[in-house]
């Protein structure tokens, strides 16, 4: 099932969409791997430098500074690290080596102590399709879940969810319905996407994500937003949502923390790898997002930083560099007419 997701065709002439596969299209950014993973922690904003692992960094350096040349050269052989220069860069250098290692560990432990948002909203859509999405297929959102992770306390908090009525194809075909379990009759009573979007704004807004809590958005690939939403916002005539500009995009930052290859990130395999079960039904976009929502937890509570990693411009996708400024997504604001 994961797998079409990222295989549906794309290619739509109307909407200026190109059908190049999400992998080739994002902008090459091999910095996002190994940054994210290598960088240590920074030291406490607030100057507090009372954690213990301070402490053990602190009696580390001690026990660097009574070694012997010949001791330290013997050391940074063992830890594959190089052995030239004189003993004060020998020193700095097998210093520098430990305090990263403490600053990780501790960082792994802590965990949630350490997530730059206060919460990640998870939103996994489905949308109307046929067995093959023939090249020309206007995808519509016909469900919009949502599924709120307090990345403190490490808890799924809130959800929302409503289903979306298709308005250039209201049909939706047995195959779609069979696929998501979304009957006729669930789309034809909801409401058009401007409206529902409009509630997902107070939604959000209640909660005041983008005002008082930082937040971010994170979907399971980058078909999501870039894919569904945007041709959706073109089918509606309304503007591509600011608060949606930037997302994570799970699959991504579970390659890079655990190390994996891209084809190792569908969904039910990032479950399974993680000991985890498909918990409901698969394509409900409710399920989804919950069943995306427990591995992001689990990601967090192994001492990933989900951080965004993917983003819109001017309709193209493209990579969040790891360089680029730390910042949630914006406070939401009411769906503005394209025209
Ligand atoms: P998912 O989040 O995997 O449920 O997929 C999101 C949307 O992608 C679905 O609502 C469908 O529109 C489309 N999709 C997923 N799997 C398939 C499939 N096997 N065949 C056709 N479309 C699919
Ligand atoms: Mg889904």
């Amino acid at each position: 099932m994961d797998e079409h997701k990222e295989n549906i065709h794309t290619e739509d002439v109307n909407l200026k969409m190109s059908n190049t596969r999400e992998d080739e299209k994002v902008t090459p950014c091999s910095r996002v791997c190994s940054e994210e993973d290598s960088a240590p922690p920074a030291s406490p904003s607030n100057g507090d430098f009372s954690h213990p692992v301070y402490k053990e960094i602190s009696m580390a350096n001690g026990h660097i500074n009574r070694m012997t040349k010949d001791e330290l050269r013997i050391k940074l052989a063992g830890l594959q690290l190089d052995t030239r220069g004189v003993k004060d860069v020998m020193k700095k250098r097998l210093k520098s080596h430990y305090k990263k290692q403490k600053l990780l560990l501790s960082a792994a432990e802590d965990g949630p102590t350490g997530a730059f948002y206060d919460y990640i909203c998870v939103v996994d859509f489905e949308a109307t399709c046929e067995e093959d999405n023939p090249a020309d297929f206007h995808h519509e959102i016909i469900e919009f879940p949502m599924v709120l992770i307090n990345t403190h306390t490490l808890e799924i908090v809130d959800s929302f969810q409503e289903y979306v009525k298709p308005e250039v194809n209201p049909q939706l075909s047995d195959f779609c319905v069979k696929l998501t379990g979304i009957t006729q009759k669930m789309v034809d009573e909801a409401d058009a996407f401007p409206e529902v979007l409009q509630r997902v704004v107070t939604w959000l807004r209640d909660r005041e994500l983008g005002t008082k809590y930082k937040y971010a958005l994170l979907t399971d690939g980058a078909w999501d937003m870039s894919k569904f939403l945007h041709i959706q916002c073109r089918l509606s005539r309304i503007r591509y949502p600011h608060f949606a500009k930037k997302w994570i995009n799970i699959r991504k930052s579970y390659g890079n923390f655990y190390k994996v290859p891209r084809t190792q990130t569908k969904l039910s395999t990032m479950l399974e790898k993680l000991g985890l079960q498909y918990e409901g039904r698969p394509h409900s976009g409710l399920d989804d997002s919950r069943n995306i929502a427990r591995i992001a937890l689990r990601m967090l509570q192994d001492g990933c930083q989900l951080l965004a990693n993917e983003r819109m411009h001017a309709g193209q996708l493209l990579s969040v560099p790891s360089s680029a400024p730390l910042e949630g997504a914006p406070a939401p604001h009411n769906p503005r007419s394209r025209d």
